[in-house]
């Protein structure tokens, strides 16, 4: 089948994958497949602007490619590897950095939020973060990268950068990547609050067991003004209701929409509901994760295969990249 194009992605190695990684961006990864030829990167080197310690940068590493492919990504189709596997990365981010002013970078409100996370850690690779986001994209000439609408000033950032070097050094060697569009939705952790996160305890993982899901679940921050099995309650405000809306029927969730109102059904029969939901959706996922996980040196030997094929792409863009500057 012909393809619409090329895809790519980054993520930072994370290590195991979460709810909110799940809906925001690896089901989405896998449905992409079908239509577009596919660049999924696990950023490490990014990760390195802001971490104390590289202690479980493989492990997260290994972590993460795991759940991506247990999740049904294809090694086969798609292009799996790690960002410090092709080093011409490094080499085009250092080319677009000399076409990038430096006060565009340091006034990105990105870079303000970073400098506030880390007031005791700005280095210079965090000022250069959005650059070698660039060199991600157009390093593999992508067609489309999927942003949400919050992250389309990053994308026009890439767009810049690959205008200014066209234009300085009057070529076609890089393409300009279009804006997949993608509806990221924002899921909550089980505090109900705030987006759901590994720092922030607040996550449920996809190869947690049975058990663990629904002990995570039973705590889950329902609709705070129902106090007592008697009150009705208010879906509309209710996270469980927001999980059950991805991983419920839609006769199951009408009937919980309904009798949530009417205090026909409790938070905890409810909460039960979900779990279950969650382990019998998840249960093809675990146990294909339980299989790979049987052979480790096989999803390093993915990842590797992955960044030879990335590095043919990689090698041939820099090819026409050294000759359009003029590098002798
Ligand atoms: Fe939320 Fe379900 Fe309780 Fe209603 S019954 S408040 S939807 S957990």
């Amino acid at each position: 089948m012909t393809k619409k194009g090329r895809v790519f992605s980054g993520a930072r190695p994370t290590g195991r994958q979460h709810l909110g990684n799940y809906l925001g961006a690896i089901k989405n990864y896998v449905a992409m497949q079908d239509d577009y030829d596919c660049v999924y990167c696990i950023v490490d080197v990014h990760a390195l602007t802001t971490m104390d310690t590289t202690m479980e940068l493989r492990t997260n590493t290994y972590d993460m490619a795991l759940d991506w492919l247990a999740a049904g990504i294809r090694p086969e189709e798609s292009i799996v590897f790690i960002q410090s596997h092709v080093p011409q990365v490094m080499e085009l981010h250092t080319y677009l950095s000399m076409v990038t002013p430096l006060g565009k970078l340091t006034d990105l409100p990105t870079f303000k939020e970073k400098v506030r996370q880390n007031p005791n850690n700005v280095n210079y690779g965090l000022v250069g973060y959005p650059v070698l986001m660039a060199a991600d994209i157009v390093l593999y000439k992508a067609d489309y990268v999927p942003v949400g609408i919050d992250q389309a000033p990053h994308l026009e950032f890439t767009r810049e950068c690959v205008r200014s070097f066209n234009y300085r050094y009057n070529c076609k060697a890089l393409i300009e990547p279009q804006m997949k569009a993608t509806e990221f939705p924002k899921v909550l952790g089980i505090d109900g609050v705030q987006k759901m996160g590994k720092s922030l305890n607040n996550h449920i993982e996809l190869a947690s067991t049975p058990e663990e899901t629904a002990k995570r679940v039973m705590t889950m921050v329902t609709d705070p003004q129902r106090l007592r099995r008697t009150d009705p309650g208010n879906p509309d405000v209710c996270n469980v209701f927001s999980l059950h809306k991805m991983f419920t029927s839609a006769e199951d969730l009408a009937n919980i929409n309904v009798e949530c109102r009417r205090a026909g059904i409790g938070c905890v029969d409810c909460k039960k509901k979900l779990a279950a939901n969650l382990n019998s959706h998840f249960e093809p996922f675990r146990a294909r994760r339980a299989e790979l996980d049987q052979k480790p040196d096989h999803i390093w030997e993915i990842l590797d295969d992955g960044a030879i094929r990335a590095r043919k792409i990689a090698e041939a863009t820099m090819v026409e990249v050294r000759e359009a500057i003029g590098l002798p």
